[in-house]
Parts: structure tokens; C-alpha cells; sequence
């Protein structure tokens, strides 16, 4: 597509474009990426469905991706839904009793599912059977419903939040990691090639080294630095144009944002480095728990930015000399 045309309506349709089809173009997850590959033969060559998957890590790295992979793979059809979205059992055993044989179903945030609905999963996954009650009080009676065997592929953020007998089911829990620069430099060039803005090899590294280790971030960046690229260069990323657009935007050369910052200036500032409590960083900062835990924090961690513990969060050495602060006397790392 022409990046001179309405960029910003172009945004949906690219990210369907940028969105790796196959294992082999996806950039990345070389561990995880190496055993599917093994596991997805082995389920085609004996006609099986595949073993049921678990994919947990931060947001943005691709589990919705590789999901999708595995089922184009597998040759088989792709069903879709959320932990939050099946609100009943029968919302759940509506979408089971119409998959056909060894389809993937794809539930994203699993940690956030109803124990009710969770409760149907159990033998859906282990026997492939559904046990259904019907009526209500003592005339109540189950009745069991054969599925076709299914590949579950489980999302979650939180894998701490999973109960035990949910994750204990998953035979392949695969944990995705953040991405090295290279790998997002990759991803930002095959991104610029396909929006039809070429990227100076500078330029897309600036963005690889600003995404916060996460393809779907890198992915957003690209789309506005090739903004500033139409509009104030002449169409292609290089590393001024990237430079200068991604501090207007407000992210740092760590890749760090406002909300990131925000979080670290609160420990600094208000709590002297710390440690201090999740709960109460939450409230100071009006986010909620989850979002810091997952969204924010593990970034950090990843980078030795702050430290978990058992009292509370703590500022690392380096985070104080990114603020540009020194720490207290007597703060070590
Ligand atoms: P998650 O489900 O983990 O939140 P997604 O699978 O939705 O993440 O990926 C987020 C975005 O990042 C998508 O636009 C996807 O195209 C892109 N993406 C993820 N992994 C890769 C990769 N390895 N290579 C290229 N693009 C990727």
C-alpha cells in the first residue's frame, strides 16, 4: 500500500498483513518455536489432534500468533474466544460441540475463567466428553455428549492465577520471552517492507531498540514513525525521523514510557526507592494491581529496572541512573 494514503486507516489492515502465516516466518521464540514444529508433524503424521497448549508470558508477544499458526499447520479450522467472554457452562459447551475433529480452539486470558465453565473443560480436555445437566432440582439429570478431539490453546498473562487441575491439563506449557533487539529489528524491516515504507537498517533498529522487547509495541511505533516519515521526510524510516518521532511520542532510549516512568519517579520520589507495596503503587498511581503486574512490571523486571521483594518493590541501581537521580545513601542494589 501507498503510506501516503490516509496512513492511519491503513492500520488495522496492515497489522493483518504484518501478522506472520507460518512457523518459519515467524521471527523469534526459537525454543518454542522448534517444538511445535515437532509436535505439529507428529499430530499430522498420525492424524491426531495435537496435544493441548498453554502460552503464557507478557502481552504482545505473540501467543494469539502462534496459535493461529498451529492451526493453518495443523490444516485445521481456528475458533476464537476469552476466558471472560464465556460467562456460562452452556456458552462453553456451545462453542465445544461445534468444533470438527482436531480444530484448534483458542482461549485467550484463561486465567479469567468462570469455575463454572472451567468445570465443563476438565473432561472436554481429557475424554473429549461434555457432561451436560439438564432441568433443575430433583428431576435434574446429566447426560454425556462425545466431542470431536480438539486442540485447546490456552493465553494467559498471569500463569500464578492458573488453578492447578487447568494448568496441570496442558501438555505442551510453552512461557514466550521478550524479544532481543536483532529480533525486532527483523520484524520492524519485514513491517516497513510490507507497509511499503522502506526502513534505513538504523532506523528500524532505533524502533527495535524502543519497543520494550514486544512485537506488537514495535509494530505500533512503525506505524507512527512512518507517519512522520510521509509527512516530514520523504517516505522512508531512517533513524532521525525515528529518533525524533518516538521522543515526541513520548518514549524514551530504554523504550520506556510515560506510565513506565511514572511508576518509577512514584518509588523514587514519594518512597525514597523503596521497597514498596504493589497495592499501594497501585492506588498512588490509579492503576489497577493487574495492569502494573502485567503490563508494566515485567518489562522492568526483565531489564533489572526494579526488583520484586518479599516487602515490596524496589528501584534498581539503574533505574536510579536513568531517572537521572541519585539514590539515598546506604541504597543498595
Ligand atoms: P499476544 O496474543 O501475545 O498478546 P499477538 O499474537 O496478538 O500477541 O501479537 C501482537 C502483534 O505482534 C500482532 O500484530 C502480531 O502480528 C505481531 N507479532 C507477534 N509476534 C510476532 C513475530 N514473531 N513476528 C512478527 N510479528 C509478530
Amino acid at each position: 500500500p501507498d503510506p501516503t494514503l490516509r496512513p492511519e486507516r491503513q492500520s488495522e489492515d496492515n497489522d493483518r498483513a504484518l501478522r506472520p502465516q507460518s512457523l518459519d516466518e515467524f521471527i523469534g521464540q526459537a525454543e518454542a518455536r522448534a517444538n511445535l514444529k515437532i509436535f505439529i508433524q507428529s499430530a499430522r503424521q498420525r492424524g491426531e489432534a495435537m496435544d493441548h497448549a498453554l502460552f503464557h508470558g507478557p502481552p504482545g508477544l505473540g501467543k494469539t500468533t502462534l496459535a493461529q499458526i498451529m492451526s493453518r499447520e495443523l490444516g485445521v479450522n481456528f475458533r476464537m474466544t476469552s476466558g471472560p467472554v464465556l460467562a456460562k457452562a452452556g456458552d462453553l459447551a456451545a462453542i465445544l460441540t461445534n468444533l470438527e475433529a482436531r480444530d484448534v480452539l483458542f482461549i485467550d486470558e484463561i486465567h479469567r475463567l468462570n469455575p463454572a465453565v472451567e468445570e465443563v473443560l476438565y473432561p472436554a480436555m481429557e475424554d473429549f466428553e461434555l457432561d451436560l445437566v439438564i432441568g433443575e432440582g430433583p428431576a435434574a439429570r446429566t447426560v454425556r455428549i462425545e466431542l470431536q478431539p480438539f486442540t485447546l490453546v490456552g493465553a494467559t498473562t498471569r500463569l500464578g492465577l492458573l488453578t492447578t487441575p487447568l494448568r496441570d491439563r496442558f501438555g505442551i506449557p510453552t512461557r514466550l520471552q521478550f524479544y532481543t533487539v536483532d529480533e525486532l529489528h527483523e520484524i520492524v524491516t519485514r513491517g516497513a517492507r510490507l507497509m511499503g515504507a522502506p526502513a534505513e537498517p538504523e532506523g528500524a533498529r532505533e524502533i527495535a531498540k524502543r519497543a520494550r522487547g514486544t512485537p506488537r509495541i514495535a509494530g505500533r511505533l512503525l506505524r507512527r514513525v512512518v507517519d512522520f516519515a510521509v509527512v516530514e521526510g520523504d517516505g522512508f524510516v531512517t533513524q532521525a525521523i525515528a529518533d525524533n518521532a518516538l521522543t515526541r511520542l513520548g518514549v524514551d532510549h530504554l523504550g520506556l514510557d510515560g506510565a513506565d516512568r511514572r511508576y518509577l519517579n512514584l518509588i523514587a520520589e514519594n518512597y525514597f526507592g523503596g521497597p514498596v507495596g504493589i497495592e499501594t503503587i497501585a492506588a498512588a498511581l490509579s492503576e489497577s494491581r493487574d495492569a502494573l503486574e502485567e503490563v508494566i512490571e515485567p518489562f522492568l523486571l526483565q531489564q533489572g529496572l526494579i526488583q520484586r521483594t518479599p516487602r515490596g518493590r524496589m528501584l534498581a541501581h539503574k533505574a536510579w541512573a536513568h531517572l537521572g537521580l541519585t539514590a539515598p545513601k546506604g541504597q543498595t542494589d
